[in-house]
């Protein structure tokens, strides 16, 4: 994927030399922002993804990951000392895409880039899928989805975790195969990161957790999509 766009937010300047370097041999182009203040002045340019150090000298990653999904909806990865798994959930909800701890593997970093760029641009074409008589519907092209007519926003990793559930209606998927789903490769078993997600969907799509249109949860196993496919599909 040569010409695609990265910035890079990270103070640490060797890190920052680290991943420039890993990143441009892969043929990417890399922009770096060394503190918050001049991330948020680069977020009105165009990049495909974003990695994001968590601990700023001038502000907390947290803030700037809100920021930029007011402006843009592509993958956000997270890069941070904080290793717990609150700290990852929380920075989910605030709608990161991935998590990756410090000290990490260059290619490894590498690779979730590259299965991040491959998700948000190998969306099969022109697929619209419509569900309980319009009231939803998903378009798997644009990346976007309606309910009630209602563009609901929802970022890169929250769409492909719905698109995977709603393409198989009523079929119960494990959180870890909706991590595969999502992620493309093992994601060192954090289950609780697809509650979150889900979490989030629900909540953007105003739907109930409790009384379902779409999303039920499946105690002891996972979630299933209960909405009802409309005949034609547009
Ligand atoms: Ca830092």
């Amino acid at each position: 994927m040569p010409g695609k766009k990265i910035l890079v937010v990270e103070d640490e300047a060797n890190i920052a030399d680290i991943v420039r370097s890993y990143l441009q041999r892969e043929g990417f182009s890399v922009s770096l922002a060394a503190d918050g203040a001049s991330a948020l002045s680069m977020l009105k340019y165009r990049f495909d993804l974003i990695i994001l150090d968590l601990m700023l000298p001038d502000m907390d990653g947290e803030e700037i990951c809100r920021a930029a999904r007011e402006v843009t909806d592509v993958p956000i990865i997270m890069l941070t000392a904080k290793s717990t798994e609150d700290d990852r959930i929380a920075g989910l909800g605030l709608g990161a895409d991935d998590y990756v701890v410090k000290p990490f593997s260059p290619r490894e970093l590498v690779a979730r880039i590259k299965a991040h760029l491959r998700r948000s641009s190998s969306r099969s074409g022109g697929d619209k899928l419509s569900f309980n008589s319009g009231d939803l519907v998903i378009d798997a092209s644009s990346m976007e989805v309606f309910r009630s007519g209602q563009l609901v926003p929802m970022t890169t990793t929250e769409f492909r975790l719905f698109l995977g559930l709603a393409e198989k209606p009523h079929m119960v998927f494990s959180r870890l195969q909706l991590i595969n789903i999502v992620q493309g490769y093992d994601f060192e078993g954090f289950e609780r990161v697809v509650d979150a997600h889900i979490k989030n969907i629900r909540q953007k799509l105003g739907d109930n957790p409790k009384e379902p249109a779409y999303i039920q949860t499946v105690y002891g196993s996972g979630y299933k999509f209960i909405g009802t496919a409309d005949e034609a599909r547009g």
